[in-house]
């Protein structure tokens, strides 16, 4: 970085402070604007920023749509929508005893939001959460990850041309602009990645104080026993699998069945594949690429931990990480090419674990069924039934989602009921977390703290109430010393009733 101030990380989050405290933020018309300048961004820009996605990711054009501007031009619209009724303050009831007196919530800017994204949805992610940072009325440093630098570079060209120059900031860079930037102040951060760096998030957030929002990941599991529907249930499946090459942080990670049905569901798996992507997706325009080849590495290195290339059943014992006696069987896909990035969409069965999820250790656990696969590589867990499969899911870190396919209502409410992750989807993955109307994020290991739509909104505000007690009459003496008897009882009374 050069010596300017108003380019550097730290004077870049000075200029966007000096707009915010300026106060021009906070009109309504402000905030109208510039969620007006985001969709004319994303209407005009979308050529560009498509191109974009596809040099970073090889992602398609109408992939790009639906996964990437779709959803942020749903959120601005939804947010202009209901802009109004957010911001207005909203009157509250009081017991009776404090009366006369009103109460009011209002909701106020916090500041200047640091929103730092990552590659994978590097367009949806960074501006899905400025969208509730400027409606409610702050200003932002936007922080792309350099791991998708096209997209990084078009944002950072194209964000001062439609938006509040100073109050919105881009700032592109990896670790040295990001580490810059943590160490200034900010008044609320937004951080979507890995749980490694949410830490360091977390840590300098402490040094000020700084409330954080993380959007993490992890373990998201399947429940499948719906065999009326295996098809359909297989498509959605492999669709939310597959889709960005697995690159998805509420992707399904695995599947957990009853052992009967591993070979059924992974034949239509494998034909929903084929449906979608063709029997060679590698030439699929609509078929992602591996970010990166260290990504592509530590995937095959996932893969091969429990498979030996060129064999289909192997001792997984055998191989690094994995269980003791235990055999891994791919059931489909496994080609790689590294020069292109891609890997198969794959699919393979697990041995069942033998022991109870909780005297299971960690050495004991492949890594593959230890880490979010984050990639193409499907694992198939055997367990006896639903009841196995909750246990299961209990046992690990809380997941950022989970999806039950069954055929059954008790057994999708028995996973509502006794297992917590950051969303669920019944007989659907993924969808729920592009609707604006439905908070998204994680709990525990997958997350702190939730947005999208009105949950946006809340996280970038302060609720702040404002309670008025008028003088006259002056019935607050009622509760003051000195304490008479007829104010005791008074007292007592009030404090029973409230
Ligand atoms: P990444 O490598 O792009 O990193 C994310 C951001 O952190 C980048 O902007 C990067 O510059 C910054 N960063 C990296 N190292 C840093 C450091 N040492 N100090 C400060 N900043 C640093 O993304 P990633 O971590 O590979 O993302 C993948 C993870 O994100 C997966 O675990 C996935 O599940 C999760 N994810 C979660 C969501 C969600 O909405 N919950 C969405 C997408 C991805």
């Amino acid at each position: 970085m050069g010596a300017d101030p108003g380019t550097s990380p730290a004077g870049r989050v000075q200029v966007a402070r000096a707009a915010f405290d300026s106060g021009s933020t906070r009109s309504p018309e402000w905030r109208r604007a510039q969620l007006c300048g985001l969709r004319r961004l994303l209407t005009e820009g979308a050529r560009e920023l498509e191109d974009a996605l596809w040099a970073d990711l090889h992602r398609s054009r109408t992939e790009s749509q639906l996964t990437e501007v779709g959803v942020v031009l749903s959120e601005v619209s939804h947010a202009l929508r209901h802009l109004g009724r957010w911001t207005r303050p909203r009157h509250v009831p009081l017991p009776v005893a404090l009366r006369p007196a009103t109460a009011r919530v209002v909701p106020e800017p916090l500041g200047v939001v640091l929103v730092i994204a990552p590659w994978n949805y590097p367009l949806q992610l960074l501006l899905c959460p400025l969208v509730g940072v400027l409606a409610a009325g702050n200003a932002a440093v936007l922080k792309p990850s350099e791991l998708a630098p096209h997209v990084s570079h078009v944002l950072a060209r194209l964000v001062p041309r439609y938006l509040d120059a100073e109050a919105v900031q881009v700032v592109e860079g990896a670790v040295p602009e990001t580490t810059e930037l943590l160490e200034q102040r900010f008044d609320h951060i937004v951080y979507t990645g890995g749980a490694g760096v949410a830490r360091v998030v977390m840590r300098a957030a402490a040094e000020h104080l700084t409330p954080v929002t993380l959007e993490l990941g992890g373990k998201s599991p399947v429940w499948f026993d719906d065999d009326a529907h295996i098809d359909a249930a297989a498509r959605r499946i492999a669709w939310a699998k597959f889709v960005n090459a697995g690159q998805t942080c509420v992707a399904p990670d695995h599947v957990l069945t009853t052992p009967e049905r591993v070979e059924p569901l992974a034949g239509a798996i494998r034909r929903a594949v084929e449906g979608m992507w063709g029997k060679d997706p590698s030439r699929s325009p609509d078929y992602g690429r591996i970010v990166n080849t260290a990504h592509f590495d530590r995937l095959i290195g996932l893969l091969d931990g429990v498979l030996t290339p060129g064999e289909d059943v192997v001792s997984a014992g055998d191989s690094a990480g994995g269980a003791a006696g235990s055999a891994a069987r791919l059931l489909s896909g496994g080609g790689r090419d590294r020069e292109a990035l891609h890997i198969e969409p794959t699919v393979v069965a697990m041995p069942a674990p033998d022991d109870p999820p909780a005297v299971r250790t960690p050495a004991d656990t492949p890594a593959l069924m230890a880490e979010e696969i984050f990639g193409p590589i499907l694992p198939i867990v055997p367990v006896p039934d639903a009841a196995a499969a909750i246990d299961h899911v209990r046992a690990g870190a809380k997941p950022l989602a989970l999806y039950v396919f069954s055929s059954s209502k008790r057994t999708q409410e028995d996973f509502v009921a006794h297992t917590s992750s950051g969303g669920v989807g019944l007989d659907v993955a993924l969808v729920h977390a592009g609707i604006p109307t439905l908070p998204f994020g994680g709990v525990g290991a997958s997350g702190i703290g939730a947005y999208h739509g009105e949950a946006s909104f809340s996280t970038f505000s302060h609720l702040k109430p404002v309670l008025h007690k008028q003088l006259v009459p002056d019935t607050l003496r009622m509760v003051q010393p000195p304490f008479s008897r007829v104010r005791r009882a008074l007292v007592r009374a009030a404090t029973r009733r409230a």
